[in-house]
């Protein structure tokens, strides 16, 4: 018997209403707990890695076919940007027409539950033969992941394929593109002084980093797929104090790892305005950008060609996000966006539509079957 929604909306539920943001380590080890024993029970073998740098537990889960040999490996992320308490006050699990709303349904706990479907509906059927596949369900995605980068990019190694479970876009499209993405911490340190009998031995640190952040925001280039925000900015102790301390922080996204490299140079070798005042610098490019090359352009075209078998038109697109495809697509052909239909990421009417659950569970459980 196939499944339908609302079985998978159901199982779905249960991991949507334990809350994960990702700075909740015990939340986040809470749903790590769930999905392991979800997929102990489906028979694939689970080993559990501790989390560090104060971030929760990833999961490697391997299935119970196919040996050691070069796989398929599939992203997902159990962390959500939504803190413990929004299930409760702003967002509850509830359903409305073809909609489910939740923390993290759309991003990316459905993506992540349909890869469980998947899997269990080929171990339940006659003995799978296809790769192995390797499933990565990571704690920290949401911030960067920093904790996870390295055991992702290790997996990558020995696999064939990297489908990830991010969210699908614009009417179902899957990602074959994102930006790179750099994130920095400028810092300025001035001298403080008294606003009123010593303004002139002060130095202001705010504005040392409000004249950078001017000159920043200038190195956007639309036609270059090229954007810097300067999105937080902290300084000073007092109306009447001249600020010692200021900081900001700066993201950057890029289309080529050549810009991304030039960039990175041209920001840590920024001088301050005023040279008695120290500024630093500190940050890299933490994602690399994922550009469509030939291997990608024949994974998507395959995974097209399944989705047309199903029943639905298969479109990809590139996005300026980044994930942990960023990671893996420059070694290995990687196919991102395979998660569920929907809306509002990171928002309080975050929801997916549920009339995609079915088709995309499909689709990845396809792609796991018909990999070679
Ligand atoms: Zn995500």
């Amino acid at each position: 018997m196939e499944i339908t929604a609302q079985e998978i909306l159901s199982g779905l539920r249960e991991w949507v209403e334990i809350e994960s943001q990702t700075a909740d380590v015990e939340g986040v080890n809470r749903m790590m707990s769930k999905c392991a024993a979800e997929y102990e029970a489906a028979g694939a073998g689970v080993e559990r890695i501790p989390g560090v740098e104060g971030r929760g537990d990833h999961l490697r889960i391997t299935s119970a076919w196919g040996g050691d040999g070069p796989g398929i490996l599939v992203l997902c992320h159990l962390d959500t940007v939504h803190p413990k308490g929004t299930l409760a006050k702003d967002l509850p699990f509830r359903i409305e027409g073809d909609k489910a709303y939740g923390p993290g349904i759309y991003d990316m706990k459905g993506g992540a539950y349909i890869a469980l479907c998947a899997y269990r509906a080929i171990a339940a059927g006659s003995t799978p033969n296809g790769l192995p596949i390797r499933f990565l369900y990571v704690s920290d995605e949401e911030t960067g992941s920093r904790t996870s980068r390295r055991l992702i990019e290790q997996e990558a190694e020995r696999a064939k394929y990297v489908l990830v479970t991010e969210p699908a876009r614009d009417g179902g499209r899957v990602v074959t593109g994102r930006k790179g993405v750099g994130r920095y911490v400028m810092s300025a340190r001035g001298r403080p002084a008294h606003a009123g009998s010593k303004h002139q031995e002060g130095l202001n640190a705010i504005t040392e980093v409000a004249r950078q952040a001017v000159t920043i925001d200038g190195w956007t280039d639309y036609a270059r797929g090229i954007t810097f925000n300067v999105g937080q900015i902290k300084g000073g102790t007092a109306d009447n104090v001249v600020p010692e301390h200021c900081s900001a922080t700066i993201d950057m996204r890029v289309l080529t790892v050549a810009d991304g490299e030039e960039l990175d140079r041209r920001i840590k070798a920024l001088k301050p305005h005023n040279p008695a005042i120290e500024l630093t610098v500190t940050g890299g490019l933490n994602r690399p950008p994922f550009e469509k090359n030939a291997g990608i352009a024949s994974l998507f075209a395959h995974a097209k060609g399944i989705a047309a078998e199903i029943g639905f038109e298969l479109h990809d697109l590139s996005t300026g996000g980044g994930s942990d495809g960023n990671f893996t697509a420059h070694k290995v052909p990687t196919l991102d966006g395979l998660g569920v239909d929907g809306n509002g990421a990171h928002t309080l009417h975050e929801h997916l539509l549920i009339s995609s659950l079915v088709p995309r569970m499909t689709l990845q459980k396809r792609l796991f079957e018909s990999l070679s």
